[in-house]
């Protein structure tokens, strides 16, 4: 509970309208996608950067934690308000300032949901590459935030790439803006780097210039299933090794490809042990050369049936299969576990069999869904955390799935972000003087350490 008078400074900032701290209205703030959860004293909804600024001025002179909040799609609990204090919720930020395809902008509030941009781009023949699954729920701050990724990231890149300036708040309550609306900007430290994938731990962002392209001519759309997993991995890296960029590869193992025929009932191959989605994109005659190449790489591994979209609602339809996966699996257990380890391309295959010796050893049901051209794995545990011997199991084997990932040279998070769930695996892929030293600008930026505390710096 916040001291009265603290209280009062606050509804003086936004009205008693958007601030809450009822019991019942808190509960909606304390969790995301993940399994830990945590009631904040109040959530305050800003309208502005003015009214952001003043929230933080107050809440750094009676150092209360602040939390940022998108849509909590997150999956490592990184807007899980672990220290209490104040959730600041950005569904009231969301307005699409500018749209400019001659200079190739689109400024945004950071409570913009994705899909709003794309919606608003497809008019001009324009779009914004970074498309998390949860990219018709998931706000800009959010992607930001967490330097969300997404299928067509493999030839795209990722969240990151596509920031050309922001407005940040910083604890203090100052207002910064750094970069700008030009593609080439060098003009001091990359700042967008720093903010990217802080997950809100440095300051608020409160406004987003990002960089947005041109449709592609063609887009041409593949589902390829394999009866066997090994087979369905080596043709992933025996494309990409052959020089091709598809804009997006996603591979299902059998058990993720069933969930989704049970829940969806799209055709899907059940018997199928893996599959794979492919995109290309490009000028005509490209993309048909090389989907030529691909066919001939996917059968040269064994594939046991290729069917190619013929129209745009089928290819949405394949997409569909695919968007559902986090949620089909969500049904099989009160609780999932998703992780994001990441392992260079060429170890793929072995990564995957890793995968699922762990989860065999542990004797729990998992699926293993991928984004798997930029070597992304995503093991899904369905599982019940009120079972203490069952969830006991799933974190042996989750910590062995990091293991095995940073031995391949792999890292621990290729888009979902740290939070909560990997912060006590960091040495694993960060010596120690590293760590220090992303504590030092922590400690310089936040030193009453008052923005996201308890995350992974
Ligand atoms: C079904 C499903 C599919 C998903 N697919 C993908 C995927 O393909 N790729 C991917 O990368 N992720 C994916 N995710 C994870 C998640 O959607 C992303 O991390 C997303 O970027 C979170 O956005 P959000 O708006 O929900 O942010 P939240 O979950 O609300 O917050 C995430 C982080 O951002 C911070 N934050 C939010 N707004 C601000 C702000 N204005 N200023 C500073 N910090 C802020 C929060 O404090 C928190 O640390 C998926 C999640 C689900 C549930």
């Amino acid at each position: 509970m916040l001291d009265i008078q603290v209280k009062n400074k606050l509804i003086k900032i936004t009205g008693p309208d958007r601030y809450l701290d009822r019991p019942e209205e808190l509960a909606c703030y304390a969790y995301d996608a993940f399994v830990v959860e945590a009631l904040p004293d109040a959530v305050m909804f800003p309208k502005t950067t003015r009214e952001v600024s003043d929230i933080l001025k107050i809440a750094s002179k009676f150092k209360l934690p602040i939390t940022g909040r998108g849509a909590g799609t997150s999956v490592c609990g990184a807007p899980v308000p672990i220290q209490h204090g104040i959730v600041l919720c950005f569904s009231k930020m969301d307005t699409i300032i500018e749209v400019n395809t001659r200079d190739r902008y689109i400024v945004v509030q950071p409570g913009v949901v994705n899909g709003d941009i794309q919606n608003a781009l497809a008019p001009f023949g324009f779009f914004y590459p970074p498309d998390p699954g949860s990219m018709n729920t998931s706000t800009i701050g959010g992607n930001i935030a967490q330097n969300a990724g997404g299928p067509r990231c493999l030839k795209y890149g990722v969240t990151v790439d596509y920031v050309l300036g922001m407005e940040v708040v910083l604890a203090s309550g100052k207002i910064i803006r750094f970069g700008s609306k030009n593609v080439k900007d060098v003009t001091g430290y990359k700042l967008s780097s720093l903010f990217c994938g802080s997950e809100g731990t440095l300051g608020i962002i409160t406004e987003a210039t990002l960089k947005v392209l041109p449709k592609p001519e063609t887009v041409k759309t593949l589902m390829v299933t394999f009866d066997n997993l090994d087979n369905t991995a080596n043709a992933v890296t025996d494309i990409i090794g052959s020089g091709i960029l598809p804009a997006a590869m996603e591979l299902m193992d059998q058990m993720t490809l069933n969930a989704i025929e049970d829940s969806a009932n799209l055709g899907l191959n059940r018997e199928a042990q893996g599959s794979l989605l492919i995109e290309i994109d490009g000028v005509k005659e490209a993309c048909e050369k090389e989907m030529k190449n691909i066919i001939k790489k996917v059968k040269e591994n064994g594939a046991i049936h290729i069917q190619e979209a013929t129209s745009d609602k089928e290819r949405e339809k394949l997409w569909a299969a695919r968007r559902s996966a986090y949620g089909v699996f969500a049904k099989l257990a009160p609780d999932i576990v998703s992780e994001d380890v990441t392992v260079p391309v060429s170890k793929v295959p072995l990564m995957i069999r890793k995968i699922v010796e762990i989860t065999d050893k542990y004797k729990l049901k998992a699926g293993v869904l991928a984004h798997a051209g930029d070597g992304n794995m995503h093991p899904m545990i369905p599982a019940d955390r009120e079972n203490k011997e069952e969830w006991q199991r799933v974190e042996k084997a989750f910590s062995e799935i990091f293991q095995a990932a940073a031995e391949l040279g792999g890292t621990l998070s290729g888009e979902h972000g740290i939070g909560l769930a990997k912060s006590s695996y960091l040495h694993l892929v960060m010596n120690k003087d590293t760590i220090d030293f992303m504590k030092t600008i922590k400690q310089a930026v936040d030193p009453d350490l008052i923005l996201n505390p308890g995350k992974f710096v």
